[in-house]
C-alpha cells in the first residue's frame, strides 16, 4: 500500500462490531476477564487482552497499530504527550552514570528535559547536527543513546539519519530519532537506521490541535548487549520486541504517562488525512518561502527548501521531493517580530506547530525562554526571529496577510 491508502486501510481491523469504520472508543478504565485465571494471565503477560486503561485500551492500541505500520516499525507504545514518550524513549535504557550524545538543535521542552534527567545523574553532550567529527569526539564509553531531531526545531537544521545511525551503531549505541517536525510523511527513520523514533502526535499526526499525545516506535532492529546496557539485560531474550516489553512492563505503566482512549480515536481520524494535509502545507511552506525571500529584501529566509539553505543538499537527498512546512524569517529586531506578529491577521499566534491553520510564534520569548544564551543561539533562536508553521490556508491569502504585516510593521 502506499501512503495515503495504508493511513485509511493499514494496520486496523475491518472486523469491528457492527461494521463500524471507525474503531469504537473504548471509554472504560478496567475490563473484566471471565476468569480470575484469565486475569493472572493477562497480569503476567502470559496472554493477549485488557485489564486496565493505564496498561491497555482497545482505541489506544488501534492507533498504536496504525502508527507501528506507519514507520515500519515493530511496536509502538502511545503516550499522554510527546513529552510523555520521549521521557520514556530515554529512561527505558538510561541510568545513573549514562550520557546522550545530542544534537544542540532542539524542541526548548527536551532540552528541558535533559537538564531534569541532571539529577538522576544522566549527562546530555550537545552537538552540531552532522557535525561527524564533534559527534565522534563526545562518545565515551558512558555514551549510551544517540539522540536528534529530523529537522530541528526551530532551527530547520536537517539531520542525515543514515549517516548518524551508521555511526551510533559502530560504537554499539542506539540512535532516537524525535520526527516531530518532518513526520513519517517526509521520511521514515526507522527505514534509515534509526532504532527508535519519537513523534508528538499533538502536531501534525493529530493534525487540528484537538489533543495532545505521543508516540514512539521500536524497530526492533538493534542488537542489545547487557554490558553496555545493563537493564536490558532480562528482556534481550524477547529478540526485536525486547525495548518494547521493558518498557510496557516497567516504566510505562508505573510512570502512568498512558494516552487517553477519547485522544486516541482523534488522533485516528486525524492520521486519515496526514498525507493531503502535508502535501497542501508543504507546498504552501514552498511558496510562502520563496515569495518572502524573492520580495523583501530586509528579511532573511531560513527554511530547508530554498537552495541557499546550508541544509538542502541533505534535505533533497533524504526527503526526495518536500521539505517540511515549517519556516522561519529573521526581521532586523525583536521589537519588529513583536510587531509583524500583531500585525497578521489570519496567522494564530500560539505555540505550536503541524496545525491546520498557520501559526505563528516568537520562539525566544516562548518556547525557548528557559534556555540560556548559548543553548538558543546552538538552537538557531535568535531575537528577531519567528517561527511560521504553514497551514493549509490558499496561499494567496497567507501572502497578502505576511505581507500587510510586514509593511505595517515598518511604520
Ligand atoms: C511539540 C514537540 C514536542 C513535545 O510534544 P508535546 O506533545 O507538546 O508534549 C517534542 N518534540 C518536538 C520536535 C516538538 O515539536
Amino acid at each position: 500500500m502506499k501512503f495515503n491508502t495504508s493511513l485509511l486501510h493499514g494496520g486496523v481491523s475491518r472486523n469491528e462490531k457492527n461494521g463500524a469504520t471507525l474503531p469504537p472508543v473504548y471509554q472504560s478504565s478496567a475490563f473484566e476477564q471471565d476468569s480470575a485465571e484469565k486475569l493472572e494471565k493477562i497480569f503476567e503477560n502470559k496472554a493477549p487482552g485488557y485489564c486496565y486503561t493505564r496498561v491497555g485500551n482497545p482505541t489506544v492500541s488501534a492507533f498504536e497499530t496504525r502508527i507501528t505500520q506507519l514507520e515500519g516499525g515493530v511496536a509502538t507504545v502511545a503516550a499522554a504527550s510527546g513529552m510523555a514518550a520521549l521521557s520514556y524513549a530515554f529512561l527505558n535504557i538510561l541510568q545513573t552514570g549514562d550520557e546522550i550524545v545530542t544534537s544542540a538543535s532542539l524542541y526548548g521542552g527536551t532540552i528541558d528535559l535533559f537538564r531534569d534527567l541532571e539529577a538522576f545523574g544522566i549527562t546530555a553532550k550537545y552537538v552540531e547536527n552532522n557535525n561527524w567529527e564533534q559527534i565522534e569526539g563526545s562518545i565515551t564509553d558512558k555514551t549510551k543513546v544517540i539522540f536528534a531531531e529530523t529537522i530541528g526545531n526551530p532551527r530547520l537544521d536537517v539531520t542525515d539519519i543514515k549517516r548518524l545511525a551508521e555511526l551510533a551503531h559502530s560504537h554499539g549505541i542506539p540512535l532516537i530519532i524525535d520526527n516531530t517536525a518532518a513526520t513519517a510523511f517526509l521520511v521514515k527513520p526507522l527505514l534509515l537506521g534509526a532504532d527508535i523514533v519519537v513523534n508528538s502526535s499533538s502536531k501534525y499526526i493529530n493534525g487540528s490541535s484537538n489533543s495532545i499525545s505521543g508516540v514512539l516506535t521500536d524497530g526492533g532492529k538493534f542488537k542489545w548487549n547487557a554490558d553496555k546496557h545493563p537493564g536490558m539485560r532480562d528482556y534481550i531474550k524477547y529478540g526485536p520486541m525486547a525495548y518494547t516489553v521493558k518498557l510496557r512492563s516497567g516504566l510505562f505503566r508505573n510512570l502512568g504517562a498512558c494516552l487517553s482512549p477519547q485522544n486516541a480515536f482523534l488522533n485516528l481520524i486525524g492520521l486519515e488525512t496526514m498525507g493531503l494535509r502535508l502535501e497542501r502545507e508543504c507546498s504552501n511552506a514552498i511558496e510562502l518561502a520563496r515569495w518572502l525571500d524573492e520580495n523583501y529584501e530586509d528579511i532573511t529566509v531560513n527554511f530547508p527548501g530554498l537552495p541557499k539553505s546550508s541544509f538542502y543538499e541533505t534535505a533533497r537527498k533524504q526527503f526526495e521531493w518536500y521539505f517540511g512546512a515549517i519556516l522561519t524569517i529573521r526581521v532586523g529586531s525583536r521589537e519588529r517580530a513583536f510587531k509583524v506578529i500583531n500585525g497578521l491577521k489570519l496567522a494564530y499566534k500560539l505555540s505550536n506547530i503541524g496545525d491546520t491553520r498557520t501559526l505563528v510564534i516568537h520562539p525566544s520569548s516562548t518556547i525557548s525562554i528557559h534556555s540560556s544564551q548559548k543553548q538558543k543561539e546552538d538552537a538557531g533562536v535568535f531575537d528577531d526571529l519567528i517561527r511560521i508553521s504553514v497551514g493549509i490556508e490558499d496561499i494567496e491569502d497567507l501572502k497578502e496577510d505576511f505581507a500587510q504585516a510586514l509593511e505595517k510593521s515598518k511604520q
